[in-house]
């Protein structure tokens, strides 16, 4: 652990952390919450209003997490909270069908062209996981492929060598994946498409299919290279396999469809959470007719949810597409690029040896001078620096996400105000990034 000071006390913060901890492994729901990987106290916040969150020591921060990317009109968006107030009115779950999810589904459906049918679950886990079953039913075929570094969910299939908190706590394995599990997943390196032909041809007529991040954002921002999808696809398609394309962080983020309004590689099924539910519990997966007619009830693949569409959840995330507009992503891109700017200029003016990588609106920092293509590169990076950088933004108010390895998330709501009190934070910490060490 880098030797970093904490300039400053999270008395009640530290408080609910040892109820927290009594009560709950590691005294959080989710692994990267708990600033392992920075040290120090995780904030429990209270609220959040626009780009802001306020912790339970009455601190305010601009928000770079934006709850690790559904908050992409800030937090509280009155009509978000309008459209949740209204529903929650009318009762908060049915167990039934209801106008709610037909009308996201429509949504979906009508903005991402390779999504003719799609199916609506509770989380970007249940998505991928769901997609992987259905993959598998169609195929007759066992195996996967999927890249290092990418994440999809805790999905027992896909923990192996993931993205986003196995990569930020180094974890090579998860104790309770069974060895059969594990043997049917092939991991490659990311970028690398003759790795990928020689996977196909080392296993002919064993792969279902083959799962990537559409724009990896789970070891940092990791764009594919030119032609990387579009190879992708094409060597499924060859061998009889399905392309997943896995948006649950891109979709709805990075365009209006997407990373697929980006690079415009149409996948077999895509999978999607995060933006779409507007900060519920609703995520999906979709695509070719004739692969989700094998779902139940129309065909023979099992995947179901009581929860699966829920009415608040829908109404939230419907209002949250509807007000996704061109200007919308068009804010959200230039305040971005804004902010990415002055990192750089930052980082730059110290000394501090970094690449920032993009993906559309997504960004993040890489402490090393080399490009990163893939997992192993990024595991290179002087991540010790990312801890000191952290916490002297934490202590000077601006909230990122506490880790290395994580895309950093803006939104509409991010005026210049919030833009410039990141400005007056970054010369401290780049600075407290140039000096740190290992
Ligand atoms: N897929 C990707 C690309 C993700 O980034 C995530 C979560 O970060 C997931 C799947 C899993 O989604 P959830 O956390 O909603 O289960």
């Amino acid at each position: 652990m880098a030797r970093v000071s904490f300039p400053y006390d999270a008395p009640v913060s530290q408080t609910l952390f040892d109820r927290a901890a009594l009560v709950t492994p590691g005294g959080v729901n989710s692994p990267v919450r708990a600033f392992r990987a920075v040290g120090g106290t995780p904030r429990f916040m209270v609220s959040g209003q626009g780009p802001y969150l306020t912790d339970a020591d009455g601190r305010e921060y601009v928000d770079l997490v934006c709850s690790w990317g559904p908050m992409i009109l800030g937090h509280a968006h009155p009509e978000v909270i309008a459209a949740v107030q209204e529903a929650v009115g009318r009762g908060t779950s049915f167990g039934t069908p209801g106008e709610g999810e037909v009308a996201l589904a429509e949504e979906i459906v009508a903005r991402i062209g390779p999504v003719e049918q799609v199916r609506l679950v509770s989380s970007g886990t249940e998505a991928t996981m769901s997609a992987i079953r259905l993959a598998r039913g169609f195929t007759g075929r066992a195996k996967v492929i999927k890249f290092a570094g990418c994440y999809h969910g805790h999905v027992d299939a896909l923990l192996a060598a993931a993205g986003s908190g196995v990569a930020t706590f180094g974890l090579p394995d998860t104790p309770g994946v069974t060895g059969a599990q594990a043997g049917e997943t092939v991991v490659l390196p990311y970028n690398d498409l003759e790795a990928v032909r020689a996977a196909f041809a080392a296993h002919p007529g064993e792969i279902a299919c083959v799962i990537t991040e559409a724009s990896p954002g789970n070891m940092g921002v990791v764009p594919p290279a030119p032609g990387f999808n579009q190879g992708l696809k094409d060597l499924c398609a060859e061998n009889g396999a399905l392309y997943i394309s896995d948006e649950v962080m891109t979709g709805f983020r990075t365009s209006k469809a997407g990373w697929f309004g980006v690079d415009g590689v149409e996948p077999d099924l895509m999978t999607f959470g995060k933006v779409m539910g507007g900060g519920f519990p609703a995520a999906a997966f979709g695509g070719r007719e004739d692969v989700m007619a094998h779902l139940a009830p129309a065909g023979p693949v099992y995947q179901a949810g009581t929860l699966s569409g829920n009415p608040v959840a829908t109404a939230a995330g419907l209002a949250q597409l509807r007000l996704l507009d061109d200007a919308a992503y068009a804010k959200v891109n230039a305040v971005s690029g804004e902010i990415q700017s002055l990192v750089t200029a930052a980082l730059t003016k110290e000394g501090v040896a970094h690449r920032l990588q993009t993906a559309s609106n997504m960004f993040s920092v890489f402490f090393t001078d080399q490009d990163v293509r893939n997992y192993e590169d990024a595991k290179t990076q002087e991540a010790f620096r990312f801890t000191a950088f952290f916490h002297s933004m934490l202590s000077d108010g601006v909230y990122l996400p506490p880790s290395a390895f994580e895309s950093w998330f803006v939104s509409t709501a991010h005026d210049e105000r919030a833009v410039q009190r990141i400005a007056d934070a970054l010369p401290a910490a780049a600075r407290a990034a140039a000096e740190a060490t290992a």
